[in-house]
């Protein structure tokens, strides 16, 4: 068979290949031309280097360089039959291959060629007989002896050969052969080139048909790495055009712009001169930023990060104090009910007067903030949404349910999301359905993001960060307690008890619900936050990666049982202790934080409802159960909500692990600093890219498969100014054809699904 010209990449294989060989390449994922020149290999034997045969496990399929040392056939007295035992070393280790067959003759030809002092790659699955590791009946290619002609056989013998993921049927080298079938009789201007040649010859980047040749038919290792930088490059570049194509199209549309009211009656002006603190500069420049971006005529899209407790809430009001203003509506949308009905409370209380709008002794020209959440009684949802339809609200806040068909806005013209990874693109959208013109945004995030991931995954919105926190703070303490001491949890019941006789309060946090394993069953991953995308009240349960390994160790602390069990020690006599969790009816839950906040329980035994945002104040302790069981952020967050006023935080990380665990080590480094800046790269660290981008970035060969978005902080930033230059002399992309096809082939599809979540 052959290749058409012109050649493109999504030429099916099925007309390259006949039909065994198709359905090999199918296994492996491969359907086009493309997906196979873009199945990179892992990495690359040199003839000349031996691999070390030390270092094989069994059970694993494998590809080994190594040297021939002796091969012999014999017959099998005993079962009959014939075996051919070869030996193969890397100089030191040895490694046996095993052949059998019913009579001598049909073990000949391999004993040919397997000559002693041949070299040799050799592919299959690890076994051990008899204290010794070896490949039974491994496929194997020997370099220089099994190649169609002489000319060839010089040539192989220099290169370096290219080891592919594999399947056990069908090995690395057939699918080398493969590739070469494809890329052999490819010119370099066979295929075009999304990437354009300006920014090739700016980056010194090779074209793509020699990158193709670098990668898979190196000869000298700095080949390789020309054509994986290459390769590298053009992911970074592919994602930040779709990126930048996304910012452009946003700065196209029009929005209402909302000018800061100078003169006349203004609710934002009233707010800060009856602010009860000055705000820091951070709250300041990026207030002013965002103040300028709601003046101008196209919707602004930003992401405010900023640590936790650094104050984000106020300078979100402000923002939609400034939309209100000016005629319009703002609608703050929040990841959870609790969360929700904080936000109104806080928000009606830092407005005070101002929030009574149109009410007896409520400021002449105040506005009103309306709580949406889908659990409320009906009369006073039905209340609300009409406050929310008739304008008479000018802060909508609610959980998801705001996105429902039902909720109407007279004028909505700005929208919060807080904590942004809970909602997508298509929920934001929703939303803006609802306005004559395209809302401004604001996604808010307290989880802090390193520069390069916050260019990729969120890279169609500009970020502002707060780094500083108010002053007067006096900050937290968190200690690491060992389970299995029980001096040292006493030791902590007993300094939870003296801050609560200080008359401060606490929480104590657990993974689960209830004892039985009920409360576990739709465990959202804790060190995912794609996962909880969607997710509304139910992230009681961490789950994690560790859940399904931790089923054998002490069953996980639960709400209901710790709560019980907290009550009858002597420690906490006369101690009033709170329950709250996500299944609570929405009434109880409200009821349950609303005396927390008043002071009226001492001690809150919770699951992560609290994790995001509440904020109260006067609770200085937190003792967190199974501590392991969470995530470097989630913990991060949990115990952002001690320490939040005048009083020193002191947070307490209960777990049974033993100290090298990693879970034990994220722990101690938690410990270790409260720069949560600093806790994110380490977070990203210690996990996998896969984890980082989603699911969706996970094996499949059409995936980032070089770019590594923490580590490849100059590539993403160049990428980054490249496509935006690309993008701003042609925002449609028009003179890029290539470009453009790639994105929507490769971006829209899987790699949309993690650009959504933003
Ligand atoms: P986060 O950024 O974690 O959402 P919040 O907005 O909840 O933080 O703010 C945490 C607390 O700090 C709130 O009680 C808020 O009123 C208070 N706060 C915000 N800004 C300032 C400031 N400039 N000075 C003093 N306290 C502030
Ligand atoms: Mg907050």
């Amino acid at each position: 068979m052959s290749i058409d010209h012109p050649f493109t990449l999504d030429e099916p294989l099925t007309k390259v290949f006949e039909k065994r060989t198709s359905n090999q390449l199918a296994k492996l994922g491969l359907t086009t031309t493309g997906d196979l020149l873009r199945h990179y290999p892992r990495r690359y034997a040199d003839p000349g280097a031996m691999s070390q045969l030390s270092t094989l496990v069994v059970g694993e399929h494998v590809t080994v360089m190594a040297q021939v040392v002796s091969a012999t056939v014999r017959e099998m007295r005993s079962r009959g039959g014939a075996m051919l035992q070869a030996v193969v070393s890397d100089g030191t280790d040895r490694l046996s291959l095993t052949f059998f067959a019913k009579h001598p003759g049909a073990l000949r030809t391999h004993e040919s060629r397997l000559k002693p002092g041949r070299a040799g790659l050799f592919t299959g699955v690890v076994s051990e007989y008899r204290n010794e590791r070896q490949l039974t009946h491994p496929d194997y290619l020997l370099p220089g002896v099994d190649v169609e002609n002489e000319v060839d056989a010089l040539l192989e013998v220099s290169r370096l050969m290219p080891i592919y993921p594999a399947t056990a049927s069908f090995a690395s080298w057939k699918i080398h052969k493969c590739v070469r079938q494809v890329l052999d009789p490819l010119h370099v201007d066979d295929l075009a080139d999304p990437v354009p040649a300006d920014v090739l010859g700016r980056r010194n980047l090779v074209p793509l048909v020699q990158a193709f040749r670098d990668i898979h038919l190196p000869e000298s290792e700095s080949e390789w790495h020309r054509g994986q930088k290459r390769l590298r490059y053009e992911e970074a570049f592919v994602l930040q055009t779709a990126l930048a194509l996304r910012r452009s199209e946003a700065a196209a549309l029009e929005a209402t712009s909302r000018t800061l009211v100078e003169d006349g009656p203004s609710i934002l002006r009233d707010f800060d001169a009856a602010l009860p603190f000055t705000l820091t500069t951070g709250q300041r420049e990026v207030g002013d930023e965002i103040a300028a971006e709601l003046a101008a005529p196209h919707p602004m899209q930003r992401l405010l990060q900023g640590e936790v407790g650094s104050g984000k809430t106020v300078v979100a009001l402000r923002a939609m104090l400034q939309v209100v203003d000016a005629g319009g509506q703002a609608a703050l949308l929040a990841p959870t009910e609790v969360l929700a009905a904080q936000h109104a409370r806080t928000l009606a209380a830092l407005l005070g007067d101002l929030a009574a709008g149109g009410m007896l002794g409520g400021a002449a020209h105040g506005t009103r903030v309306a709580l949406v959440t889908g659990s409320q009684p009906a009369a006073v949802k039905k209340k609300n949404l009409l406050d929310a339809a008739s304008g008479a609200a000018g802060i909508v806040v609610g959980t998801h349910a705001l996105l429902s068909a039902g909720v109407q806005f007279a004028e909505l013209g700005l929208v919060v999301v807080d904590e942004q990874h809970r909602f997508g693109v298509e929920q934001r959208d929703l939303l803006r359905a609802k306005a004559r013109t395209v809302p401004h945004l604001l996604v808010m995030t307290a989880t802090p993001i390193p520069r390069t991931v916050a260019m990729t995954v969120f890279g169609d919105l500009e970020t502002s960060t707060l780094r500083e926190i108010p002053a007067g703070r006096s900050g937290i303490t968190t200690y690491v307690v060992p389970a299995q001491k029980p001096a040292w949890v006493s030791r902590t019941w007993a300094k939870v008890r003296e801050e609560i006789d200080a008359g401060r309060q606490a929480y104590v946090v657990c993974p689960r619900i209830t004892g039985d394993d009920s409360s576990e069953d739709d465990a959202t991953p804790a060190l995912d936050p794609a996962a909880l995308a969607g997710t509304d009240e139910d992230r009681d349960n961490p789950g994690g990666p560790a859940a399904s390994a931790a089923r054998s160790r002490t069953p996980l602390r639960a709400v209901l049982e710790v709560a019980a069990e907290l009550a009858a020690l002597e420690v906490f006599r006369g101690v009033r202790i709170g329950i709250l969790h996500g299944q609570m009816p929405q009434a109880e839950k409200e009821a349950a934080m609303a005396a927390f906040t008043a002071g009226e329980v001492d001690l809150l035994v919770s699951t992560t409802v609290i994790e995001v945002g509440v904020d109260v104040p006067r609770a200085t302790a937190m003792v967190v159960l199974d501590a392991d069981r969470f995530g470097l952020s989630q913990l991060h967050q949990l115990r952002g909500r001690v320490g939040r006023g005048a009083d020193a935080g002191i947070c307490f990380l209960v777990s049974e692990m033993a100290d090298a665990e990693p879970a034990k080590t994220r722990l101690t480094t938690l410990a270790s600093t409260t720069d949560g800046f600093e806790l994110a790269a380490a977070d990203l660290e210690m996990r996998s890219e896969g984890d980082v981008l989603g699911a969706a970035q996970s094996g499949r060969s059409t995936s980032l498969q070089l770019l590594r978005v923490v580590r490849d902080t100059a590539v993403i930033e160049q990428a980054r100014e490249d496509a935006a230059a690309v993008v701003a002399v042609d925002p449609t992309l028009v003179t890029h054809p290539v470009l453009l096809a790639e994105i929507t082939g490769r971006v829209t599809g899987e790699r949309a699904e993690y650009l959504d979540r933003s």
